[in-house]
């Protein structure tokens, strides 16, 4: 039986403020360390805060995004992997259904963008995940093997490398959760995906997401392949991020 120690990442989504993220990362430095491996992403402007309050602590820090550009360039309002790498930043989140429900991003682009955050030794934090219309036609499967067959295409060998987050688009945000069975068959299946691509994926983390919150996380993280959370509205609390963290 393969260990894998759990991950839980705070996606802070459009939130916070500068007295905010210091009054929060403070608190969180604070409540650590736990028994998880823990990070948080919050706006890309506090990334700097990040790096000043919590260097020396146990908890990593990411962005939400990134450019799928390398580098340099004349790519106005993006931020790439090497700046991401200069303040320090472990993660950065790729292929978060709001970016591709609202900024169009599609599996090709999220694969780009994975590989561009590998180049620095960025860890993507690759979200997939179907919508209700989607589930309900029975499609569930096919949707996320193809987001993220794409990017196993193009990172190659090297898909070992990133954390996969399951995130059903009907639970974000919604107050509904895929219950842990719903959430365990698709984590399954997507191990099994990654397994025939790289022996790795034995050892790779596979987060749930989807309205996880103090009270529901402790059955979620106890399925076989949920390896930890990616958690929106409870990162934003520092004692239900705390509890989750625990859990
Ligand atoms: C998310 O945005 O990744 C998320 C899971 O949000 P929430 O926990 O609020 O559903």
């Amino acid at each position: 039986m393969t260990h894998r120690r759990k991950l839980v990442v705070g996606n802070w989504k459009m939130h916070g403020g500068k007295a905010f993220a210091d009054a929060l990362l403070t608190e969180l430095k604070a409540l650590g360390p736990w028994s998880a491996d823990v990070a948080v992403c919050p706006p890309a402007l506090y990334l700097p805060q990040c790096e000043q309050l919590l260097a020396g602590s146990t908890i990593a820090w990411g962005s939400q995004d990134l450019s799928a550009h390398n580098g340099q360039g004349a790519y106005t309002g993006e931020f790439s992997a090497t700046m991401l790498k200069d303040f320090g930043a472990r993660y950065a989140i790729v292929g978060h259904s709001e970016r591709r429900t609202y900024h169009a991003e599609n599996d090709q682009l999220v694969a780009a963008k994975a590989k561009a955050a590998l180049a620095q030794d960025v860890t993507p934090i690759v979200c997939v995940g179907e919508t209700r219309a989607e589930r309900e036609a029975g499609h569930t499967d096919a949707v996320v093997s193809r987001q993220l067959g794409a990017v196993i295409r193009n990172l190659g060998a090297r898909i070992g490398e990133v954390v996969v987050a399951y995130e059903p688009v009907w639970a974000i945000g919604t107050g509904l959760t895929a219950s842990p069975e719903q959430a365990q068959a698709v984590h399954e299946r997507l191990r099994q995906q990654l397994l025939a691509a790289t022996p790795a994926a034995a050892q790779m983390r596979i987060l749930y997401g989807g309205s996880v919150k103090p009270d529901n996380a402790a059955l979620l993280f106890a399925q076989p392949d949920i390896d930890g959370g990616l958690i929106g509205g409870a990162a934003l609390q520092a004692a239900d991020f705390d509890a989750i963290c625990r859990a």
